[in-house]
């Protein structure tokens, strides 16, 4: 027998209609790419993005298209999120940290229409606007004053394409499981792969992340995501921000630690989130004004693993709370915080910070599971490691346009790639990771696309590529190359030749030549023996 409810579908326009209903006055705070701070309130907003939604009428949008974005935290990338969504269509976020041919890739796979771009990367735009096949039209996120002089005929300015139309757009209802968003992942290998969002996905992981338990939004806080918006959804915050009434401080371009405390400090920030590398500046800022930001209460610290040193450093010295999450772009992407349990608040500090290693518990509405080589699934001890598998609403069964990989969505859980124990309270640690990839500041290197690339240099015979840990970005990339016989090692030379394909930031720190790489029965090098090898080499170095 059914209940009897109604059927009312869950969107993410609502989210923002609450907002302007409820706390139309709460503000929402931007640090600009021109340089000044923009505020105005949920109401406002509200207004701009159906504005927004009448301009891609306007444009012949139809639900389903894809409107892409390279933009900042702020608020006009804000209005997006609920413009495009609400109007049925799916906003992708790009990150603009990839290489220029990655960025070309992802936009001809995504099939996207039209791209809204911050005044920062026009360049980049530049390189890139000749390969696009899809893009019928490039909005610039500025004012008229403020328009670029560029090559590329035919940019639309945004705030002028909001003044043609009407601030009133009445929210379509749809079916809730309808695609709302895409963010591509470098986090598996091959190409960039498309996880697709639904409102429903998107509106049940809001929920749950605002909770006490998790990142405690309300009319009382105020948060300021250093995550970035076009980095998974900014980890749910501008989704879970109007409904709660929170307030939303959005740094923009400006991520260094004295700009960050300058912020929190005069709009009273409570909570952040962001991966372990942005904290280390804002922790010299601190230590610089002797002090934390005065309303700042927690930082949510997820991405890669915080290690204690961090901890120890906000807790103790500032009195901020560590709250480590983990989770994945596929994960929407928030799927364990480690919010300490009350009867282990009273441990001795030293246990309590070692505790707060740990990557955390399930939120409600995941299941985590750990197994062994077989699929076999391993006791929940703390001991037992294996690889982590979640399942749940806000979960990816598969990739976009991706039809033949099934690796992920055997059995209805997604294998996550990360190796894992799982303590009798719950809590969840990350002992290694089975996917051959880097992750430095929070941001995916392939070793695969490494290895390819330095194996075309001529006096190259094999390399392979591992990430070691660093003080400052927690994994670095080390490349190891047996030369060929008759060649001259010049690391100098190798280097040059990688910088021509990859981004500069994924040029490895060292290069080292070695007679030999250990390889297993099938041929495979084997990189946990190498990883184990050289754990400590850039450590040592620095
Ligand atoms: P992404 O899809 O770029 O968000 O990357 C997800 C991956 O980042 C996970 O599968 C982990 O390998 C890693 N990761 C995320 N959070 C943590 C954490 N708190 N500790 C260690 N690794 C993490």
């Amino acid at each position: 027998m059914l209940g009897l409810m109604m059927g009312k579908p869950l969107l993410i326009s609502s989210l923002l209609r609450h907002g302007a209903e409820v706390y139309a006055e709460q503000e929402i705070v931007s640090r600009r790419v021109e340089g000044d701070l923009h505020r105005y309130s949920y109401a406002e907003a509200h207004q701009r993005a159906q504005r927004l939604a009448n301009v891609l009428n306007k444009f012949g949008i139809e639900r389903g298209d894809r409107i892409a974005t390279l933009a900042w935290n702020g608020y006009r990338h804000f209005e997006i999120y609920y413009g495009v969504s609400g109007f049925g269509a799916v906003c992708h976020t790009v990150n603009p940290r990839l290489h220029p041919s990655q960025i070309a890739y992802i936009l001809n796979h995504a099939e996207d229409r039209y791209l809204f771009v911050d005044l920062t990367f026009m360049p980049l735009i530049e390189a890139v606007h000749g390969q696009l096949e899809t893009v019928r039209g490039i909005v610039v996120l500025t004012d008229r004053a403020h328009m670029p002089d560029s090559k590329i005929p035919g940019l639309l300015c945004y705030e002028e394409l909001l003044e043609q139309v009407s601030e009133t757009f009445d929210w379509p209802e749809f079916d809730e499981n309808t695609a709302s968003s895409l963010c591509y992942t470098s986090g598996t290998t091959g190409n960039p792969k498309g996880v697709l969002y639904s409102h429903r996905s998107t509106v049940l992981h809001s929920l749950i992340i605002a909770l006490p338990e998790v990142m405690n939004f309300s009319e009382k806080a105020a948060v300021l995501p250093v995550v970035p918006m076009f980095h998974v959804n900014a980890w749910g915050i501008p989704y879970a921000t109007p409904f709660t009434g929170t307030k939303l401080v959005n740094p923009g371009p400006k991520l260094d630690g004295d700009s960050l405390w300058d912020l929190m400090e005069s709009e009273g920030v409570t909570a952040s989130a962001g991966v372990p590398t942005i904290w280390l500046d804002l922790l010299r800022a601190m230590r610089d004004h002797g002090r934390a930001p005065k309303k700042l209460e927690f930082v949510v610290i997820g991405g890669a693993a915080v290690p204690k040193s961090m901890v120890e450093a906000f807790e103790k010295d500032f009195g901020v709370e560590v709250r480590q999450g983990w989770g994945m772009t596929e994960t929407s992407p928030v799927g364990t915080i480690n919010v300490v349990k009350q009867r282990q608040r009273s441990l001795p500090d030293d246990d309590r910070y070692e505790l707060q290693t740990k990557q955390g518990r399930k939120l409600f509405g995941v299941d985590l599971k750990i197994v062994d080589e077989d699929g076999t699934a391993l006791p929940h001890d703390g001991e037992a490691q294996g690889e982590l598998k979640i399942s749940g609403p806000w979960v990816c069964k598969a990739y976009f346009k991706q039809d033949d990989d099934n690796a992920h969505r055997e059995d209805g859980w997604f294998s996550t790639g990360d190796v894992a124990t799982i303590d009798p309270n719950g809590y969840m640690q990350i002992t290694d990771r089975v996917k051959d990839m880097i992750k430095s500041g929070g941001e995916w290197i392939s070793s695969i696309d490494l290895e390819n690339a330095a194996t075309g240099h001529p006096s190259v015979a094999m390399a392979a590529v591992i990430g070691v840990a660093h003080q400052k970005w927690d994994e670095r990339p080390l490349l190891l190359v047996v030369p060929r016989p008759e060649a001259e090692p010049d690391s100098e030379s190798i280097r040059a030749y990688l910088s021509d394909q990859v981004a500069k930031w994924w040029l490895p720190d060292d290069i080292i030549f070695v007679e030999s790489l250990p390889l297993g029965a099938t041929g495979k090098i084997l990189k946990n023996r190498l990883r184990e090898e050289y754990k400590n080499h850039l450590l040592d170095d620095s």
